[in-house]
């Protein structure tokens, strides 16, 4: 393939619930378009338990991933986006994408690339990454039966995998920074009423002890817990770094959209988590990317009108 030979009216980026959505619609509306994002459904994947989505009741995160892929029904390019830059060609304006495998170009771009995690940045984090500290919980529950684990975080990721472990483990300790959680009413609820939960307010993880597996966390307040394992669930960092380049207004790390999910660049639009709309939920990402493939269409037809 020579460089840049493929040219796309509309390339989304990114591969959860927005930019599925977004493909969704872009094939309703019969664009050119290409889905290129690395990991197929992004961190919903890591959700043992999605039960506000409308219409499915309860569902793991990786099969509504799998219902979205299977509702798109077109090939996605699982491959690495290096660098995007715009530039002008015959048609007017083009963007530029290279991945780790090709080079594509578009003209419109739907920038859906959702958030990393965020690393709690403690003594020997890196030492015990999946040796007793991970940033999401396994599907297997049954590998905790018994054991003592600990959380750290106050959102709904560290409330659900509190109430996810604590349906196997002897003993879950849910620490958190302040003394008010910010997930979900009805999910601190049931962390309160679980009896094998102890929360542990205005705390923070320090440090993590062991030799080759972690058998201990250490507190601020000196305090040493010994545990099996230390699940990370601190919210997440938006993908930003590429938008950068393209002088797209980013501001406390997120997109700036309009009610369009316009950005600042015309013919770019972004959607989901990395977004600054108030609501982080994968039924919002999916509307994002509904409103965001209904703006490129519209875009797409000004420039030819
Ligand atoms: P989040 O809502 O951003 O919460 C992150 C939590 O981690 C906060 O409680 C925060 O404390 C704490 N935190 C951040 N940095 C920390 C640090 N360095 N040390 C200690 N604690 C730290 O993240 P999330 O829980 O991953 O959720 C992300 C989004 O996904 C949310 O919008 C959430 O509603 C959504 N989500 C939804 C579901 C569901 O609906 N089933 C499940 C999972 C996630 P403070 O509170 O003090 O800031």
């Amino acid at each position: 393939m020579t460089p840049f030979e493929l040219m796309y009216q509309l390339i989304i980026i990114g591969a959860g619930p927005a930019g599925l959505t977004a493909g969704i619609y872009a094939k309703r509306y019969g664009i050119n378009f290409l889905i290129i994002g690395q990991i197929l459904g992004g961190t919903i994947n890591e959700a043992h338990l999605v039960d506000n989505y409308p219409g499915i009741k309860s569902i793991s995160g990786h099969q509504l991933t799998k219902l979205f892929q299977k509702h798109l029904a077109t090939k996605i390019k699982q491959e690495q986006v290096e660098k995007i830059t715009k530039g002008n060609s015959v048609q007017g304006q083009i963007f530029k994408i290279a991945t780790n495998k090709g080079n594509y170009q578009a003209q419109s771009l739907i920038l859906a690339l959702g958030m990393k995690i965020r690393k709690l940045d403690i003594k020997n984090e890196e030492k015990f990454l999946d040796k007793g500290i991970s940033y999401y919980t396994a599907n297997n529950i049954r590998q905790f039966k018994d054991k003592t684990l600990a959380v750290v975080g106050g959102g709904d990721s560290a409330l659900t995998t509190a109430l996810k472990a604590a349906d196997q483990a002897k003993k879950v300790y849910l620490i958190h920074r302040r003394d008010e959680f910010r997930g979900a009413p009805i999910l601190i609820k049931k962390v309160k009423e679980k009896p094998n939960i102890e929360i542990i307010y205005q705390a923070k993880v320090v440090g993590a002890k062991g030799k080759k597996l972690l058998e201990e966390i250490v507190l601020d307040n000196k305090k040493e817990i010994k545990v099996n394992k230390l699940f990370i669930e601190i919210g997440g960092i938006p993908n930003v770094h590429l938008a950068k380049n393209l002088k797209i207004k980013i501001e406390n790390n997120f997109i700036v959209t309009d009610k369009n999910q316009a950005t600042n660049i015309a013919g770019v639009l972004a959607a989901g988590d990395m977004t600054n709309n108030p609501l982080k939920q994968i039924v919002t990402a999916a509307a994002e990317g509904a409103i965001a493939a209904t703006s490129a269409y519209k875009y797409l037809k000004r420039l030819t009108n």
